[in-house]
């Protein structure tokens, strides 16, 4: 434990990369800025005391006031594809890496999100609103309780500043904590200058994928294989991703190329959504029209960003074939952590042949009638002993008996005592998830500067498959008849 800020130990690893890879910049520091929330498993996660956080230091560092003692902050530069369409060069045009710690628990990159224009902010004003702060310091959290990789959230600053945006609202600032925040952007940014490729990947290899550098010779791509390698677990922890995600109801909003990460987390949180009533093709972002990130297309889309980012390679000649190779491997990998999943949540004890047809059946079964994502998976443990709950998510229960005839017999054929499936079905389809009713009231509160609401859901959120009493309506789809909250990329 550290009592000040000033205490980290500094690494600094992406710094230490020639200074192509970013600009030296710094945060434009918010007026009269408040603390609103730490958080405070993120801050155990970087050894700090409760004495370092109430350290003036630590506002005056996380709203951008001043560096960090001993750290020069940099903003990095990439590309990426946009809504399928190239984009060029984009960047952080509104984020600042502080510094790269090292802790009891690892290695550690905090970056402030919303601290002011970079040469990289294009026509924009290099804020963040509190709305989308809120939301990506809520999201984090809330995928951690599940267990699904991401970017996680340190600190939520807030000020009257004014940002416009469709009306007037006001600015904030989170940080944001994660090993390293390298997208398939920063790779697609060089694609047509092999030296600074090489030295990116070298770079990522070396210090998040250092297994990789153990290969065997004689690969196709000659003295190239360890990469051909990396880009194979690149693919693998992405199709990992992309199926938590499904299985638990999570769409990205927008997975652009700048937005996926090469640690294979989520990043980037902004119209992100968990489908309430579920439709397959549920399109989280009010400016997609098209549906391009629908929910039922993200494993797809992930797979052609995969082979955005593999193409690039072409540069350090690796031959097309081995990039194929490769990216061959998202499909088994994908559905190994799919199928698992829905066992678990279906309460099997693992997959069998055969059980894709009843995991299909389930899908269309909750699309057909709009059930509710969360609760339908949560109740499903109640049947057959107490089938009622279950039964009311479904406004026509004929079709929802014939899936579970087939279900049941399903369960029959595993054998598991009642109470170890009911056990099991609880551990893994939690009661709370980060509704868009529910972060849109912590936000309302925390926009009048009450960070009470994030409090409460955080306390829910972090054992989101824990009944906490007095808090049922947390449980609850948004109330009947209520309009959708809107989320869209304008942040
Ligand atoms: P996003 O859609 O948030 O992932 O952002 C796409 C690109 O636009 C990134 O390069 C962001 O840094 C940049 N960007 C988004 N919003 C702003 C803003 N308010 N000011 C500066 N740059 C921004
Ligand atoms: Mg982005």
């Amino acid at each position: 434990m550290i009592s000040s800020i000033a205490q980290w130990h500094q690494v600094n690893s992406f710094a230490a990369l020639p200074p192509d890879f970013y600009s030296r910049v710094r945060p434009q520091p918010l007026s009269d800025p408040q603390l609103l929330h730490v958080n405070t498993d993120v801050a155990a996660l970087l050894d700090l005391s409760p004495q370092a956080l109430h350290d003036p230091l630590f506002l005056r560092v996380f709203s951008g006031q001043e560096p960090l003692p001993g750290s020069e902050p940099l903003a990095a530069v990439y590309s990426g594809h946009q809504f399928g369409v190239w984009a060029g060069q984009l960047g952080d045009g509104r984020a600042h890496l502080l510094a790269e710690v090292t802790t009891s628990t690892g290695n550690h990159e905090l970056q402030l999100k919303g601290s002011g224009m970079t040469p990289y902010s294009r026509m924009a004003d290099g804020r963040a609103v509190v709305r989308s702060s809120v939301r990506e310091y809520l999201a984090g959290e809330a995928m951690a309780g599940l267990g699904i990789p991401t970017t996680r959230a340190l600190s939520l600053v807030v000020s009257n500043d004014p940002v416009y945006r469709e009306t007037v609202e006001t600015a904030a600032i989170i940080t944001r904590v994660a090993p390293s925040f390298v997208r398939f952007g920063s790779f697609e940014h060089w694609h047509k200058a092999p030296r600074q490729l090489q030295w990116l990947t070298d770079y990522v290899i070396h210090r998040f994928y250092p297994e990789c550098l153990d290969t065997t010779a004689g690969l196709p791509g000659a003295g190239k294989a360890y990469i051909v390698n990396w880009l194979a677990q690149v693919v693998k922890r992405t199709a990992q991703l992309i199926a938590h995600w499904q299985t638990a109801g999570f769409c990205h909003g927008v997975m652009n190329t700048d937005n996926m990460s090469i640690l294979g987390l989520t990043l980037d949180y902004g119209p992100y959504g968990f489908i309430d009533a579920f439709q397959a093709d549920h399109v989280c972002n009010h400016s997609d029209t098209r549906g391009r990130y629908a929910w039922n297309a993200q494993p797809a889309v992930a797979q052609w960003n995969l082979h955005r980012l593999a193409s690039v390679f072409t540069t350090l000649d690796i031959p097309v074939e081995a990039l194929q190779e490769a990216l061959s491997g998202f499909e088994a990998a994908f559905l190994e952590t799919y199928r698992g999943s829905m066992a678990r949540k279906l309460g099997l004890r693992a997959w069998q042949p055969g059980d894709d047809d009843l995991y299909d059946g389930w899908w269309g079964l909750l699309h057909e009638q709009a059930a509710d994502f969360t609760l339908a998976f949560r109740r499903l443990a109640q049947v057959p002993e107490q089938p009622d709950t279950f039964l009311a998510l479904f406004p026509d229960h004929e079709p929802v008996h014939d899936w579970l005839d087939g279900y049941l017999q399903r369960t029959a054929h595993d054998n598991l005592p009642a109470a170890e499936r009911v056990e099991r079905m609880n551990g893994a389809n939690p009661l709370y998830v980060l509704r868009n009713h529910l972060a849109q009231n912590a936000i309302q509160a925390a926009e009048q500067g009450n960070g009470s609401e994030i409090d409460t859901l955080l306390r829910l959120l972090r054992n989101p498959f824990t009944e906490t009493d007095g808090h049922s309506a947390y449980a609850e789809p948004p109330p009947a008849g209520s309009r959708p909250v809107a989320v869209s990329c304008s942040s």
